[in-house]
């Protein structure tokens, strides 16, 4: 039997190159290795408020783009999280075992809430579900981003305490990280991670954006005083510019440095341009003929569901009766 993979993302805008390099273009390459389950985390996503319309379609955006970023449907399972009711089960078995103080540590827990008036109890439970997620499915790696590596820890001492309390339980899962392009930073603020629910025209490039657009936020991209590129002294946007480049050339550091040191930055800009368009328009292509037959995607999303629901249901019954709550014989 093949290890096992499981990983997610919320249906909560217009997935852009982090989520790519960071996450999906590592699940492409991965599938073939791995039983491998992606998951559309909408009961994630609707920690912060979404137009209920608006997630539908983005659901079923974020689905075709799997597929348009080459997961195979026949190798892998995509899957929408709310369609397996054990999710929230689990989570809520989780949330029983966790302390108050592991939940109100996480970063994105305090950035998130820090900009809000009033804050959801969900978006404080935010990692247990996502512990759930993962511990459903007895995952043995979960390929992320490197702002995931703070819940993969917090996911991996939910599963320990659980099984030091009722036995032998969780597979304790391990974190994957991409060699390059594990944190891809906002092209207008390159101090902050690139994510789709920040604000600003030119801080991410949607894997849906037309060549030009590209074109246009990477020419405004910021970079630093220097006049061209200096490997000793430079800032942030330019290092954030050219591991871009590099997660979707694949060269290596050697041949990075050969040719960028002494570029000036609107070259580097040109070459990143290339670079981002040439990855992105194949799945562009596919992400239309994908989307031209609904009946198809939703097809895969059921038997997706249908595929992985066992797995669910029997961890969750071996929880339930490790913890002694009343289940039907
Ligand atoms: P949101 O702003 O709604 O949280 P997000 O852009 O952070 O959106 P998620 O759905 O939270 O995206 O994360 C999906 C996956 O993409 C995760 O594996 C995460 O680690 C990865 N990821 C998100 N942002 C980046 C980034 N800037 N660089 C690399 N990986 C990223
Ligand atoms: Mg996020």
């Amino acid at each position: 039997m093949r290890p096992r993979i499981f990983s997610g993302v919320q249906p909560t805008g217009s997935l852009h190159i982090g989520n790519y390099l960071g996450a999906i273009k590592n699940w492409v390459k991965l599938q073939h290795d791995y039983e491998s389950i992606f998951c559309i985390v909408d009961l994630h996503a609707i920690t912060l408020y979404q137009e209920p319309a608006e997630l539908r379609r983005k659901i079923e955006q974020t689905a075709a783009l799997f597929l348009a970023c080459g997961i195979d449907p026949r190798e892998s399972s995509v899957m929408v999280q709310s369609m397996v009711p054990c999710h929230a089960e689990l989570s809520w078995l989780l949330t029983c075992v966790t302390p108050v103080g592991w939940l109100e540590r996480m970063t994105q827990y305090k950035d998130k809430a820090a900009k809000l008036e009033s804050v959801g109890a969900g978006l404080l439970s935010y990692p247990v579900l996502m512990a759930a997620d993962i511990l459903l499915y007895q995952a043995n790696c979960v390929p992320v981003g490197d702002d995931q590596s703070q819940h993969m820890e917090l996911t991996r001492d939910i599963a320990q305490r659980f099984n030091a309390l009722y036995g032998d339980t969780f597979v304790v899962p391990e974190t994957k990280l991409p060699a390059v392009g594990a944190r891809v930073m906002g092209l207008d603020d390159p101090e902050k991670k690139m994510s789709k629910s920040a604000e600003g025209a030119n801080h991410a490039i949607a894997l849906l954006d037309p060549p030009a657009l590209i074109k246009k936020k990477l020419m405004k991209a910021t970079t630093d005083s220097n006049p061209a590129v200096d490997y000793e002294t430079m800032g942030p946007g330019v290092q954030n510019l050219l591991s871009i480049f590099q997660a979707f050339s694949g060269w290596d550091d050697a041949a990075m440095k050969q040719h960028f040191a002494g570029m000036r930055y609107g070259d580097l800009k040109k070459s990143v341009v290339e670079a981002v368009v040439a990855g992105i328009e194949p799945i562009q292509q596919r992400y239309a003929e994908i989307t031209a037959d609904p009946a198809y995607l939703r097809g895969v999303l059921d038997e997706s569901a249908a595929r992985v629901m066992p797995i669910a249901a029997s961890t969750l019954d071996l929880v339930k009766s490790r913890m002694g709550v009343y289940t039907a014989r």
